[in-house]
């Protein structure tokens, strides 16, 4: 393995969590209630339940209220909206996390959408990505918000600098584009139909992998010291990889994120830390954003 940084996101994230607890403590001392978040979960899909497991227990560690609701499989899409349009009108919630996938019978845009956009915590509603892609306030999807502290973190000013990101999801890719942009990266969004990616990512002092496709970002791709962010998580033989070959492109890049360990833990800390700027925002309370 060459010198490659690797950029700690477990303790990154651990860091953010203990930042979010402390201001949840205070949050509830002064609104006189903790903030709360609810997660639903359709069917029983393992890796969503893993999911969901992890959430009610990050909720509960930072000292928020939780609440799970699970409906079955077969559920009609009437009778989840009508789940969502409860959850906007209850006090006690300031955030609502609806787990993706959803069973086919279910229109998945129909569901973000009837989310009370103050209360979408998971930034997927097309209010939340408009006020992003405008440079408003709302929220922004978790994992590449997460993606963008460990940027700021390793490299402090973002400006000027040659990013490339793979992948155009409105989960991942879109977002962190624009996130990028916000912070006046020149961006280029790469895709499964970009030609001659890897002449495209050399270019690039920022490389973020949002793909998933195991190991697919070679060592060669890579200009010389870029910062690689590996947002993928791909189950193979032996565990789990990242959409960048690590030991490859550790021998070129400046600073890479592992998988596990680099990106994925901070996506429930960002939930958690979205979900106490919704409380405050509903509550009518300051809250110190960079602080964050
Ligand atoms: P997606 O399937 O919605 O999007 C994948 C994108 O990759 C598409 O835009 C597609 O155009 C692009 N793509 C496909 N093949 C390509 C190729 N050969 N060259 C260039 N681009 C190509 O996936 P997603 O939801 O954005 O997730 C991407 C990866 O990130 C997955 O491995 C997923 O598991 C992981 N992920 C991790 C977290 C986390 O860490 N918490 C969160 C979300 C997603």
């Amino acid at each position: 393995m060459g010198g490659a940084a690797v950029i700690d996101g477990k303790a990154f994230a651990a860091g953010l969590r203990e930042r979010v607890a402390a201001a949840t403590a205070a949050f509830t001392a002064k609104a006189g209630r903790a903030p709360g978040l609810a997660v639903v979960l359709v069917g029983d899909d393992p890796a969503s339940q893993v999911y969901v497991r992890s959430k009610g227990k990050a909720t509960a560690a930072a000292g928020m209220a939780g609440f799970e609701h699970r409906l079955p499989a077969d559920v009609g899409q009437d009778a989840l909206l009508d789940l969502v349009r409860a959850l906007n009108a209850d006090e006690a919630v300031d955030g609502i996390l609806v787990q993706l996938p959803l069973p086919r019978h279910i229109d998945e845009n129909a569901v973000i959408a009837a989310i009370d956009p103050d209360k979408d915590v998971d930034g997927f509603h097309p209010v939340n990505a408009g006020r992003l892609a405008s440079g408003l306030d709302g929220f922004v999807p978790c994992t590449p918000l997460g993606c963008l502290m460990l940027l700021r973190d390793r490299l402090g000013d973002l400006a000027g600098r040659d990013a490339v990101v793979i992948g155009r999801s409105n989960i991942v890719g879109k977002p962190m584009a624009q996130l990028l942009l916000k912070d006046s990266c020149t961006v280029t969004v790469a895709h499964s139909r970009t030609h001659d990616l890897p002449a495209l990512v050399r270019r690039a002092d920022i490389v973020v992998a949002a793909v998933g496709r195991p190991e697919m970002v070679k060592g060669d791709w890579l200009k010389p010291g870029a910062t690689v962010i590996d947002v993928g998580i791909n189950r193979v033989e032996g565990g789990l990889v990242g959409d960048v070959d690590f030991a490859d492109a550790a021998t070129v890049a400046g600073a890479i994120t592992p998988v596990p360990g680099g990106v994925g833990p901070m996506t429930i800390a960002v939930l958690l830390r979205n979900t106490l700027v919704a409380a405050h925002r509903r509550a009518g309370l300051p809250y110190e954003m960079d602080a964050l």
